[in-house]
């Protein structure tokens, strides 16, 4: 079996996996068994010429090689919080208002990736198979295919795909194109995902289906295929620590867990919590809301504004309703270890997960792979978490709608206990099925199946030509402009 490499923002820590959950844990699985190697940055930022480097520092790690490259500054600002975090993440996020498009930005996006193409090269064997990861690596693969390299490549999203007229207010939506197209598979989190890029492809860069389903775009075919991210039940349950610190509350919970970030819409929540008191108060003291919402990427300033903004709702909404032995929302601003996380969801009588936009939300299948089967909770479920077009036992609701997310919670409170077991065997059963591993190993199954036997066209200088050539044709423009 061929090896696998992989390449990422950043790097995980292939020993403590089974902690860190999510995709790590089967990531670190084929690393382990496929000898892989891992490169990405290595977290640490400096201003020496040392920082623009090419040739990484190695760990060997679990029968897997790591390796890491620093960033400048500058790469830092530009690359990280700049493009990836203040353009391509609102965007695909569908809040292009919160989109900064600064000059230099793109730039040195591209260079970081041209980087790590050029740090990846003498490190590749000619059979490797060759897996990128996520919005900060797009440009990674055409990189490569510049450089020559021929081996089949994927690319998986873990982000949502915006619609089509949304991807093209990115002012180099066309380049973007461009480097997907290097890619052999893309692979999206839903299926929805997969229309919106089919769809982007069409719209910006007259992409053609094929018969056999694969797109023709440039002068490549690449197949775009849905591959939900899932989680591994058993390990997650058996993270929990022996002995709990968790003590059932008085009041029933209702839990929310979300990074502070403006897609994860806890101002809704907050409002909605609130509404739902104010409307049914025989539930005030009985009914509370916690939320563990850590800090995340503070340097972009519009995460600075969505902690004011929670903030003084939360504070507005307690000095509002609560009494002097009832808080009703309890709101962390910390991260909590998430082993620990397993016994606060089953302590939690609705798990509360209403982001605007989300590309999976690997919180919503771990609140329900904690609950008791003998007495679950219920999940109640944002329509526009990537996890709503898997989870449809949830109780789904439009997270904008805050009259309707109030009742809802009054729905979940009073379900009856067999509707409740009912709900929760369906969705323990998806989870199950769709776990972490079939991610993992369907995506690759998929890359090998579709790049054997083909001999992929590299990407050379002349390999951009022909691009631009078959861009102009479809277009019907006349020929003379493939020299612009
Ligand atoms: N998480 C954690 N501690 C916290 C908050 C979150 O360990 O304080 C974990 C959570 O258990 C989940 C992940 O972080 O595994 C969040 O994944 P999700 O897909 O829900 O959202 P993302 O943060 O990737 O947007």
């Amino acid at each position: 079996m061929s090896r696998i490499v992989l390449v990422s923002n950043r790097v995980g820590d292939v020993s403590k996996a089974a902690l860190a959950g999510g995709v790590v844990i089967a990531i670190a699985d084929v690393l382990r068994a496929r000898s892989g190697l891992w490169l990405g940055w290595s977290g640490k930022t400096g201003e020496k010429a040392e920082e623009t480097r090419t040739t990484p520092d190695f760990q060997e790690m679990d029968g897997a090689t790591i390796a890491t490259l620093p960033l400048s500054h500058r790469e830092y600002k530009d690359y990280y919080l700049g493009y990836s975090n203040a353009v391509l993440w609102p965007v695909f996020h569908t809040r292009l208002d919160l989109a900064q498009f600064e000059a230099g930005y793109y730039q040195r996006y591209v260079d970081v990736n041209r980087r790590f193409a050029e740090t990846l090269l003498p490190l590749l064997k000619p059979d490797d198979t060759i897996w990128v990861h996520d919005y900060h690596m797009i440009p990674l693969g055409l990189e490569l295919r510049k450089l020559g390299v021929n081996n089949p490549m994927g690319f998986f999203l873990h982000i949502p795909v915006p619609p089509a007229q949304l991807f093209m207010a990115i002012p180099e939506y066309r380049d973007l194109a461009r480097s997907l197209s290097g890619y052999d598979l893309i692979g999206l989190q839903t299926r929805a995902d997969c229309a919106n890029m089919l769809d982007f492809f069409k719209n910006a860069v007259f992409g053609r289906i094929l018969q056999d389903g694969r797109m023709r775009v440039f002068d490549r075919e690449i197949s775009v295929k849905s591959f939900p991210v899932g989680i591994d039940m058993d390990s997650f349950l058996e993270s929990r620590p022996r002995r709990s610190r968790e003590q059932p509350t008085p009041a029933t919970r209702l839990i929310g867990v979300d990074r502070l970030d403006y897609t994860k819409g806890l101002p809704q929540k907050f409002r909605a919590f609130g509404r739902f008191l104010e409307k049914y108060p025989d539930y005030r003291r009985k009914v509370i809301l916690s939320q563990i919402a850590p800090p995340t990427r503070e340097s972009v300033v519009a995460y600075a504004d969505i902690r004011n903004e929670l903030e003084s709702l939360s504070g507005m909404i307690n000095g509002r309703l609560g009494e002097l032995d009832w808080v009703p929302i309890h709101y962390i601003h910390r991260s909590t270890p998430r082993r620990m996380l397993v016994d606060v969801y089953q302590h939690s009588r609705i798990g509360f997960v209403t982001p605007l936009r989300d590309g999976m939300n690997l919180v919503a299948k771990e609140y329900v792979a904690a609950q008791d089967p003998d007495d679950p909770g219920v999940l109640v479920l944002s329509r526009f978490a990537g996890a709503a077009e898997q989870m449809k036992q949830a109780l789904i609701v439009n997270p904008y709608d805050v009259e309707e997310m109030a009742d809802t919670i009054k729905i979940a409170l009073e379900m009856g206990l067999q509707e409740r077991k009912d709900r929760h065997r369906a969705l323990v059963s998806g989870i199950r099925s769709y776990d972490t591993f079939w991610w993992c190993r369907s995506f690759l199954a998929e890359l090998d199946a579709v790049a054997s036997g083909k001999t992929l066209p590299p990407f050379g200088a002349a390999g951009d030509e022909a691009a631009k050539k078959a861009t102009i044709e479809l277009a019907g423009l006349p020929s003379r402009l493939s020299s612009n």
